[in-house]
């Protein structure tokens, strides 16, 4: 796949300020991953769940999702959830439209009775802070912060009715281990979009956990997932029989009914769900989550002892166990520009290494997600190498 675009004079407007022009660095194509796609989100599709869904297009592409032919997809997405998660009994699948921040908005309106606690470490979890804050139906919520590259701690308090964690912060590359605080009675939220399917996660611990297919599920976006507990649904009733207006589209029972009878409130992207259930009977199929999860700490051991003995790469994240095994964010030499390197990389068909812009560092991101191969991890290390050598 790298061919089309390898050795391609592309149309790199400010080439200019590089040393050399990206054009003229070429790495050989030996040293090349086999697939070039590193980005976080949407990230790699294995190209064999597309060919599996071309495949079944002509029957089930274009087809009603009222019907068995999309209904029984959502129903092995539901089973299949809950082998990968080893869901405790009680436990269900609940889906609906609109992504990971889109399931914020829906936490604001069924989930949270009063009073939530965030940890906010980056961009995304900050976010999910924010859009709770904004809403005149709730008290404002407790905000616990650290700095970019380190996670907070959750603390328990008499009154807080949802703990809104992340389990991986894709914008810095940090991840915590989920753990329901000491002394707490609410909620346990888990945005686990970057997480869900690469890291390890007991469900016990957990009321919520949800995220979007388009990281390690290796989907498109557009779909939220949720996971939730028996304690979890019984809030979503409370809310509602407490009449809160609600949009319908926001409204959690409304998606935990539908998903009941396999179904979502409106129309479903089918590829989309299609291409998620590949990817989740590929992981069932080679292990489940302890397999995926070890492929990723494969791919992140590379990473990570590369850029250790690098003389002009560091991680990111200083306390090895809040490094990410999905997402490694690595810090590059200021006498090295990153943007180059990112650029020069595309140019040769490793994409979307550039780091998170609004993080301002001179550094690389890159996704270590199941669908992606750890040799083409370690390949890419050595690209970069090359790429820094010739500049
Ligand atoms: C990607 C991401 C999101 C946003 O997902 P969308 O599908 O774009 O809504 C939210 N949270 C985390 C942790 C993410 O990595």
């Amino acid at each position: 796949m790298l061919a089309h675009v390898t050795n391609e004079v592309n149309i790199d407007k400010d080439n200019s300020d590089l040393g050399r022009s990206s054009a003229e660095i070429a790495i050989p194509p030996e040293m090349l991953p086999a697939d070039g796609r590193f980005g976080s989100g949407p990230s790699k599709v294995r190209p064999e769940a597309v060919d599996s869904l071309r495949d079944v297009a002509g029957k089930y592409l274009g087809t009603s999702h009222r019907r068995d032919g999309v209904r029984s997809v959502v129903s092995r997405l539901r089973s299949g959830m809950a082998d990968l998660f080893g869901l405790p009994a009680g436990y269900e699948v609940v889906l609906g439209n609109g992504g990971a921040t889109c399931f914020w908005d829906v936490a604001t309106f069924s989930l949270i009775e009063r009073h939530s606690q965030h940890l906010s470490f980056g961009e995304f979890s900050s976010k999910f802070a924010s859009a709770v804050a904004a809403a005149p139906h709730l008290d404002d919520p407790e905000v616990i912060k650290s700095e970019p590259g380190t996670h907070p701690a959750p603390v328990g308090r008499p009154g807080v009715d949802v703990y809104a964690l992340t389990h991986n912060e894709t914008s810095t590359g940090v991840s915590m281990e989920i753990r329901r605080p000491q002394g707490a009675d609410g909620l346990v939220i888990v945005d686990a979009t970057s997480a869900a399917g690469g890291l390890a996660i007991k469900m016990s611990e957990v009321d919520v956990y949800f995220f979007s297919p388009q990281k390690c599920f290796a989907s498109d976006g557009g779909l939220w997932v949720a996971l939730m507990s028996p304690r979890a649904l019984d809030r979503v009733d409370v809310i509602k029989a407490s009449r809160r207006w609600m949009p319908p589209t926001l409204d959690l029972s409304v998606a935990i009914s539908n998903s009941r009878q396999d179904q979502t409130y409106n129309t479903p992207a089918l590829a989309t769900l299609w291409l998620l259930v590949d990817q989740l009977e590929w992981m069932l199929a080679n292990g489940g989550l302890d397999w995926a999860a070890s492929r990723c700490a494969t791919s992140a051991g590379f990473i990570y002892s590369w850029a250790e003995a690098s003389s002009y790469a560091t991680p990111f994240v200083a306390d090895r166990f809040q490094r990410s095994n999905v997402v490694a964010t690595i810090d590059i030499d200021e006498s090295i520009d990153a943007i180059a390197v990112a650029k020069i990389l595309r140019s040769n068909g490793i994409v979307d290494t550039e780091p998170y812009r609004k993080l301002g560092r001179n550094q690389l991101r890159v996704a270590m997600f199941p669908a992606i191969d750890p040799e083409d991890a370690k390949a890419l290390c050595a690209c970069v190498d090359y790429v820094v050598d010739a500049l």
